[in-house]
């Protein structure tokens, strides 16, 4: 028996294990999500033209906004405290009284909300009046609460939300379609662990499964979402049309991450089916596969729905530095994906996988550097 064999949770439900990598160590997603802040931040324009659609309640009912798929990091943390300051902003310049902020954290069971908390800044004294509430500066003006659950489901009651937030978070999805591990069937995705460069089965039976996500997603939110509210959701994306060309998401998790596995089956440190049965769980749309769902939905207006430069998901001091560029292209995928490894084959054989992934960037790395870029699916919603 190979070495990965013993290890039985991989038919586990994807949405009991899957969260980033939790903590603040070197691999976790708090460490490792730079990348995203600085996307997110190129889009800061279009979150605020979304904010500036929303209606504004009379002040005696609280303001709520949810962040899905918030994670463990700072990044929630600063679009809320964007989205409430707009907010807030809007309130006083429209002369109206500010109502009371509620944000809610939401993300996946398995996600550390623990480190999340404490990274919150205090709650401003509500004692004191709301102009020096607001000029407190290092504290929050909003009540925080986690949630627990899949997006792709029911987390609020019905008619709550004024605004939802989403960002990187709608490419992962709810499970790997069934065909897709099912070695009798024309999708089974022999010899990879992504649909970049497999068949079109089995990229096909990814989009099915993204484009049920979306609509179960996007069918929950109407219920919660209060009428005048709005939606601005950012997820990885493609310009090809072809959903077997995942673009970055494909270098990311089908070239040195890819060579990594079939390292370790050469090796006889796994079955061949350990790897075949291990998929990575995302699918980049492309704007087409996006549209198709929102409009079927058909309870959102489109305000707007792009795809959207991002740039690389390798933040680094020193670009010329092939060690530095491959130590975070290993710790990029390790603070996304490596939990999902981990349970597929143990953490002393992910190790050895995480590591000749470094290893194998490390002889690419200005490829790496210039060809790594993410492109997003940017869409603002509103519900009237
Ligand atoms: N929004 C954050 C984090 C993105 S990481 C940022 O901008 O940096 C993606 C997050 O989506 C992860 O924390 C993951 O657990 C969460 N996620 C994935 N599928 C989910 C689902 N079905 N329901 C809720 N959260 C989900």
């Amino acid at each position: 028996m190979a070495k990965g064999d013993h290890v039985v949770v991989s038919n586990m439900k994807l949405e009991k294990l899957l969260c980033m990598k939790g903590g603040k160590g070197e691999g976790s997603y708090a460490n490792n999500s730079q990348a995203q802040a600085l996307h997110a931040r190129s889009m800061l324009h279009l979150l605020e033209e979304t904010l500036d659609k929303v209606h504004l309640n009379s002040p005696e009912f609280p303001f709520q906004v949810a962040d899905l798929g918030c994670s463990s990091g700072n990044n929630t943390i600063h679009i809320v405290d964007v989205i409430i300051k707009h907010m807030t902003k809007r309130y006083e310049s429209s002369g109206l009284d500010s109502p009371e902020f509620s944000v809610f954290f939401a993300d996946l069971p398995s996600n550390d909300f623990n480190t999340l908390f404490q990274l919150l800044p205090p709650l401003a004294d509500y004692g004191v009046s709301m102009e020096e509430c607001l000029a407190a500066s290092g504290h929050r003006n909003y009540f925080a609460a986690g949630v627990p659950g899949s997006f792709y489901r029911r987390l609020f009651p019905a008619r709550s939300i004024d605004v939802f937030h989403s960002a990187f978070s709608l490419h992962w999805l709810s499970q790997i379609p069934e065909s897709v591990l099912d070695k009798r069937s024309a999708a089974y995705n022999k010899g990879r662990v992504f649909i970049h460069g497999a068949t079109e089965s089995t990229a096909n039976a990814y989009r099915k499964q993204f484009q049920t996500d979306l609509a179960g997603f996007l069918s929950a939110r109407s219920q919660e979402m209060k009428r005048g509210g709005s939606m601005f959701l950012v997820c990885l994306g493609r310009t090809s049309v072809e959903p077997t060309d995942q673009g970055g998401a494909g270098l990311l998790f089908a070239t040195h991450f890819q060579d990594a596995w079939d390292d370790l089956v050469q090796e006889g440190l796994i079955a061949s089916e350990k790897r075949d049965n291990f998929n990575i769980p995302v699918y980049a749309p492309s704007l087409q596969d996006f549209k198709e769902v929102v409009e079927a939905n058909g309870s959102f207006a489109i305000d707007k729905l792009e795809v959207f430069k991002g740039g690389s998901p390798l933040v680094v001091n020193h670009p010329d530095n092939a060690a530095e560029v491959s130590r975070a292209m290993a710790n990029s995928c390790r603070s996304v994906a490596g939990v999902l490894v981990d349970a597929h084959i143990g953490d002393e054989l992910s190790e050895e996988l995480f590591s000749r992934v470094e290893l194998r960037a490390k002889s690419h790395a200005k490829e790496l550097l210039e060809k790594l870029q993410f492109f997003h699916i940017v869409a603002s919603l509103s519900f009237a």
